[in-house]
C-alpha cells in the first residue's frame, strides 16, 4: 500500500504499469488516429419538446481504435488536450461539422436547423487556434449564426480567451456554457463573456423527478436564462417523466436517449425525412 497525495492509502495497483503502458500508446496513436481516418463525428438531435421538431445537431466526435474498438471521447479528449491534437480534432470536427449542416440546409431548405459543436478550453486559450476555428467555419459557407459553440464554464479562466470569444461572437456564431450549474462560478461567466445559450446538465435532469433540490435547480436555471435572455437546452433526457417535467416547467428544447442517441451522419438525415401521411 502506499499513501496517495490526499494522505489517503491506497491499495498498490498490479495494473499500473500496463496502465500507464496503455496511455502512452492512446497518446500516440491518437496523433495518428485523424490522418488514419478513424475519427468520425456523430449527430444527437436536438428537439424542440413541445413541437418535436428537431432544431439542432450537437456534433460528437468518435474514434474507433483499429484494436481497442471504440474509444469515447470522455476517455480520449483529455489526452487530447494534454498533447496538443485537440488543436487539429477540433478544427476537424468543426469544418466536418459545419459542412454537413450546410448540406442537410440544401436538402432540407427553410427548414431552421443549426448545429452545436464542443470547444475546449485548450481551443480557446490560443489567440491562434481561435482564428484557426473561425477560419474553418467560413471555409465551410455556413451561416455562422447557425453555429453554437459549447464551451465548459472553465474555458473561461483566462482574460485573452475574452478577446477572442468576443472575435467569435462578432463572427455571428454564438456560445452556450455547456454543464450549465456543476461549477460554482457558473453565474460569474454569464456577465462577463458573451453567452447566449445554457445547456442544463444531465445530472440535474436526472434527478429532477425524484429530487426537489434538482428541481427546484432547473426552475432556477430556466428563470436566469429567462431574465437574461437565453436559449436553454436541457441534456441527458432519459424518460418521458423528465420530458414532460420539462415542458411543464417551460424547457422549450432538449436531448437525450429518450428522442434519440447520438448517430451518425446518414442516421440524422433520416431523422429529418418527414414521416409520410402525417
Ligand atoms: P457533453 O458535451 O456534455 O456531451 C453530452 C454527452 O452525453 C455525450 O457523450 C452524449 O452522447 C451523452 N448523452 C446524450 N444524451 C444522453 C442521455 O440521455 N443519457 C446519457 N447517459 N448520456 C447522454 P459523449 O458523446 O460520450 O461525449 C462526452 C463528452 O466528450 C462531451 O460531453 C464533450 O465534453 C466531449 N466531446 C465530445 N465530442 C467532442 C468534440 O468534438 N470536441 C470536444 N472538445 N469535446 C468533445
Ligand atoms: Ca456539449
Ligand atoms: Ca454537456
Ligand atoms: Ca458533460
Amino acid at each position: 500500500a502506499k499513501e496517495n497525495g490526499r494522505g489517503l492509502v491506497e491499495v498498490f495497483d498490479v495494473d499500473a504499469s500496463t496502465r500507464s503502458r496503455d496511455r502512452l500508446d492512446i497518446r500516440s496513436d491518437l496523433q495518428r488516429a485523424l490522418e488514419r481516418n478513424q475519427l468520425s463525428v456523430h449527430y444527437q438531435p436536438i428537439w424542440a419538446l413541445d413541437s418535436g421538431e428537431i432544431v439542432s445537431f450537437e456534433a460528437l466526435v468518435r474514434w474507433h481504435h483499429p484494436e481497442r474498438g471504440p474509444i469515447g471521447p470522455d476517455v480520449f479528449i483529455p489526452f487530447a488536450e494534454e498533447t496538443g491534437a485537440i488543436v487539429e480534432i477540433g478544427r476537424w470536427v468543426m469544418a466536418q461539422a459545419c459542412r454537413q449542416l450546410v448540406s442537410w440546409q440544401q436538402r432540407f431548405p427553410g427548414r431552421p436547423l443549426g448545429i452545436n459543436v464542443n470547444v475546449s478550453p485548450a481551443q480557446l486559450r490560443r489567440p491562434e487556434v481561435a482564428a484557426d476555428l473561425l477560419a474553418a467555419i467560413r471555409d465551410t459557407g455556413v451561416e455562422p449564426a447557425d453555429v453554437w459553440l459549447e464551451v465548459t464554464e472553465h474555458s473561461y479562466v483566462h482574460d485573452d480567451v475574452t478577446q477572442w470569444a468576443t472575435a467569435l461572437r462578432a463572427s455571428g456564431a454564438h456560445f452556450a456554457l455547456d454543464d450549465f450549474g456543476t461549477s460554482y462560478c457558473s453565474l460569474a461567466y454569464l456577465k462577463r463573456f458573451p453567452i447566449e445559450g445554457l445547456k442544463i446538465d444531465r445530472s440535474f435532469v436526472s434527478g429532477m423527478v425524484d429530487g426537489s433540490a434538482d428541481r427546484s435547480i432547473v426552475r432556477a436555471v430556466l428563470a436566469i436564462a429567462e431574465s437574461l435572455d437565453l436559449r436553454v437546452v436541457a441534456e441527458g433526457i432519459e424518460t418521458e417523466e423528465q420530458r414532460e417535467m420539462l415542458i411543464e416547467l417551460g424547457c422549450r428544447t432538449g436531448q437525450g436517449y429518450l428522442m434519440s442517441r447520438p448517430v451518425t451522419a446518414d442516421e440524422a438525415t433520416a431523422l429529418l425525412i418527414p414521416v409520410q401521411g402525417s
